[in-house]
């Protein structure tokens, strides 16, 4: 995918609008829970304040109407060279602030999801911010699923960059689009229906497609077996899909019962009060040889549900990708958390960033916010 690229572009004592990811999770307190967006975002930052740039940087906080204070300060402590300073302003009132932006300076605008017109990429809205800027530049491939003002629209309107983060997404999940031979793809996780397009896409390009987590409930009661109380989705997996020849399916798991207790069985005997928690270790061991005869592994959504402790199937498979040599692309929030203990050396395993911004590129291979960035065809 051609898009154009930050490193081409002429931003030295121009007004840059740069949109980028401040969508974080947030503690009750309100402060920053999880900050490896943030932390992904700012060789871009850097990049256009080594520059002089004079910044002004837009992002959407999923949590309706909350602010971006509290993420503005966790970014100044991240990149305390950067000086940043939240403004706190709409759009609309935001001009007489960022008429003062010296070159190397960056100002922080409230979030955008305040913005009536944001989500309905208001032409007006995108008129705003488009007004605040000479060129404009997306960094949050995260939210490039949404076609909002802040993206979509204002890229239409100004002369238009991809960040260096949004140009890696797009080239390490291109690379998981054009797969090697032998290579393995795993999906876990929850919600069939919102996992289906990429399933189907994946079980063309990929020799074996691994199925885990909640989905691989939706796909043995497919195929005929008894998943107890297990979570299933509230649309059936097609005959067709259930059936695909490269599908690898758990073949023990880790089952608890309504009365508490625990044990590890075949995926033909879990009784009608017993929920899959997790891959059992013979399917544990069967993936992981997968992973280390593979040319490349993709890996989205976690194999168990990690957050009561049921980790053992997707620490395993994290365990088996930390000692391959294969390159690697992962992601899904939640996934990016439960193996946040492992780390991998190099740049060998990318972490994706983007959720469903991940899924729909992969089912895709294109996203609402990236085609404004494509250059033109010679
Ligand atoms: P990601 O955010 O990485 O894309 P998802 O949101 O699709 O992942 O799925 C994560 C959720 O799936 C977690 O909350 C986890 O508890 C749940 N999950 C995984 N395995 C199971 C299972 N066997 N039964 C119920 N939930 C599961
Ligand atoms: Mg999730």
């Amino acid at each position: 995918m051609n898009l154009r690229r930050l490193a081409d572009a002429e931003v030295a004592g121009k007004r840059v609008l740069l949109r980028t990811s401040l969508n974080v999770p947030l503690r009750a307190d309100g402060t920053v829970a999880d900050d490896f967006r943030l932390r992904r975002g700012l060789p871009t930052l850097e990049h256009l304040v080594r520059q002089g740039a004079k910044v002004i940087a837009v992002g959407y906080l999923g949590r309706e109407g909350a602010s971006l204070k509290p993420v503005a300060d966790h970014l100044a402590r991240l990149a305390p060279r950067i000086p940043l300073r939240f403004f706190g302003e709409s759009p609309a009132r935001a001009a007489e602030h960022t008429a003062s932006l010296a070159s190397g300076e960056v100002a922080v605008l409230e979030n955008i999801r305040r913005e009536a017109g944001e989500e309905a990429n208001d032409p007006a809205l995108a008129e705003v911010l488009a007004s605040l800027a000479d060129l404009f530049v997306d960094d949050a491939f995260a939210e490039a699923h949404r076609p909002y003002a802040s993206n979509v629209g204002v890229a239409q309107l100004l002369p238009s960059y991809a960040g260096l983060l949004l140009e890696e997404e797009v080239a390490r999940l291109s690379e998981a689009l054009t797969p090697p031979p032998g290579a393995f793809a795993v999906v876990g996780g929850a919600k069939f229906e919102t996992k289906q397009p990429v399933l189907r896409k994946l079980s063309t390009l990929y020799g074996r497609v691994a199925v885990g987590g909640a989905l691989a409930n939706d796909f043995l009661k497919a195929r005929g077996l008894s998943v107890g109380a297990s979570l299933v989705s509230d649309i059936p997996v097609p005959d067709d899909l259930a059936k695909s020849a490269c599908l690898l399916l758990p073949t023990d798991v880790v089952v608890s019962s309504s009365r508490g207790g625990k044990r590890i069985c075949r995926v033909d005997e879990i009784r009608s009060d017993e929920t899959i928690v997790d891959n059992g270790p013979e399917t544990s061991r069967a993936w992981s040889e997968e992973i280390s005869k593979s040319s490349f592994v993709l890996w989205n959504g976690p194999l168990g549900v990690f957050e009561k402790d049921f980790t053992e199937g997707t620490d395993a498979l994290a365990s088996a990708l930390s000692a391959a040599s294969c390159r690697a692309a992962v992601g899904g929030g939640d996934t990016l958390a439960a193996i946040e203990k492992f780390s991998f050396e190099g740049d060998r395993v990318f972490r994706s960033t983007g959720g469903g911004a991940m899924l729909d590129f992969l089912a895709e291979g294109t996203l609402p916010a990236l085609e404004p960035l494509r250059m033109p065809p010679l």
